[in-house]
């Protein structure tokens, strides 16, 4: 065994910048096999759906590419993740593999399978914690418990933990020739994405990022609930595959400073929180973190609310944009995403899961901890303190679309309609019949008494 020689797993942390994994391997080894394995497990439960294949096809080409400027080049497998690296290891003749640390119970299984199979064959398996976030899990705990259940005191002792220092990218890296890669994918391979679905890479995620510290954090506290005005970062597919690293963000927005660095570290910790929940319960991925003993509408009596929901045809204008929006762009504004959940799970009473599932399947950015989680908050049971709010799209609209310009960017059928009244259709009296948009498939107020009802509050 070769201890000159070291294998870098590289899963949802696609870049060489501010990369520990790959840092160590450099300075332990003289040669290192930067791998990517198509995990057919992944594929298997479902994750691997066409919006995400075709951004990570984006940020594997980026990546090979960003080896090869450094004399290296990124060697792509498919099939079993344990098998795929402990064959490359055998082949380079490795004696240790690294790879970045994750929460979900699926990177759990991976880990220890991986180091089982590779202690088996007298190679270690490092673990690196400061990778995928900006806090680790478990790093900042309240006292009696192993994680935080309210976010707010979480911030407080997040804010206060001291980050490492961001690592620069390597200048070389020099790949054992014995090894054999797949050839790396490209997006036009990817049936089905989104016409709209953004590029991924890790050079476009740092373009985006200096865009955005230069031009759109400071107006971030203003502007980041103004659905048409597009001013978040949209940098959350690049944290999903981990192409910028969370520490260098949160780093480089409080270099910039100012009220905006201050709200949008706010939301990366956001992203932390989920996963230190998700890392003490990973069950809360498919089960309740929190009961509230809902007894929600079966998926056959529930079926054509939530179909028409799922194509963003409600006949409620702002949830509709929202959920086109998703369809054609593979992600969607967070405040459509809190609009469009509590709708399901709250006025048309769907389970939170089902919902959840149809996110999984078309965004960009989806994510076990952050999707799963921020659909348990939205639906009372994960770690919202006012778990019965509902919110009110036609309110919530007239709020963060006051104009209607984010309906009627993605609702052609009220592009003539002028200004906030695109909100409530059902108003417009005999102009209404000529435009081709749905009747409402609730009342509020009966959804509403539905809800309250659910849950014993009426
Ligand atoms: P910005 O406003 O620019 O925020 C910067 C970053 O902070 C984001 O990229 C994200 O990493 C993090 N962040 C912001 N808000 C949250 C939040 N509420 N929870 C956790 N992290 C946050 N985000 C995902 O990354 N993946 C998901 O699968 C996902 N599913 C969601 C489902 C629902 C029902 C809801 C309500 C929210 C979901 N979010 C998810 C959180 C949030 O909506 C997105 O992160 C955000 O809209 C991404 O846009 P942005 O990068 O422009 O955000």
């Amino acid at each position: 065994m070769n201890a000159d020689v070291s294998v870098v797993l590289f899963t949802c942390d696609l870049r060489l910048h501010d990369h520990p994994p790959l840092r160590a391997a450099l300075d332990g080894a003289r040669r290192v096999v930067p791998l990517f394995v198509h995990d057919r497990a992944v594929t298997a439960a479902g994750f691997d759906v066409p919006n995400r294949r075709a951004f990570l096809a984006d940020c594997l080409a980026d990546l090979d590419a960003g080896l090869r400027r450094r004399g290296g080049r990124l060697v792509v497998r498919s099939g079993d993740v344990v098998r795929e690296v402990c064959r490359v290891a055998a082949e380079a003749d490795a004696a240790e593999v690294r790879v970045a640390a994750d929460v979900s119970a699926f990177a759990h299984r991976r880990e220890e399978r991986l180091r089982r199979a590779l202690e088996a064959e007298g190679r270690r398996l490092h673990v690196h914690d400061a990778v995928s976030w900006a806090v680790a899990p478990g790093a900042v705990t309240p006292s009696g418990s192993d994680h935080f259940a309210v976010f707010t005191p979480y911030f407080r002792r997040w804010s206060g933990h001291r980050l490492r220092d961001p690592l620069a990218a390597p200048r070389a890296v020099r790949v054992p020739d014995e090894v054999g890669s797949e050839g790396v994918p490209t997006r036009d391979e990817v049936a089905g994405r989104s016409p709209g679905l953004a590029v991924g890479g890790e050079q476009e995620g740092r373009r985006r990022l200096t865009a955005w510290l230069r031009s759109g954090l400071a107006e971030y506290p203003d502007r980041h609930d103004d659905l048409a005005g597009d001013a978040t970062s949209r940098l959350s597919p690049h944290l999903h595959f981990g192409t910028l690293s969370p520490v260098e963000l949160v780093q480089r927005a409080r270099r910039a400073g100012g009220p905006g660095a201050e709200a949008f570290v706010r939301q990366l910790a956001w992203r932390d929180f989920h996963r230190q929940v998700l890392a003490a319960r990973p069950d809360a991925a498919g089960a309740d973190y929190r009961t509230r003993h809902d007894r929600w509408r079966s998926a056959r009596a529930a079926h054509d609310d939530i179909e028409a929901w799922r194509e963003g045809r409600t006949g409620y204008p702002v949830i509709d944009a929202a959920m086109r929006q998703l369809r054609h762009e593979g992600w969607m504004h967070n405040r459509g995403r809190l609009l469009t959940a509590s709708f399901l799970t709250k006025t048309l009473y769907v389970d939170w899961r089902v919902g959840a599932r149809h996110f999984l399947d078309l965004l960009v950015d989806g994510d076990v901890a952050n999707n799963q989680l921020n659909w348990q908050w939205v639906a009372g049971t994960g770690t919202d303190t006012r778990p019965n709010r509902v919110l009110n799209p036609v309110a919530q609209g007239r709020r963060h679309d006051p104009d209607g310009d984010y309906v009627r960017r993605w609702v052609p059928e009220l592009r003539d309609v002028a200004g906030a009244a695109v909100h409530e259709p059902w108003k417009l009296g005999r102009e209404r019949a000529a435009i081709g948009y749905p009747d409402p498939v609730v009342a509020l107020a009966d959804g509403l008494a539905r809800f309250r009802r659910a849950r014993g509050r009426d």
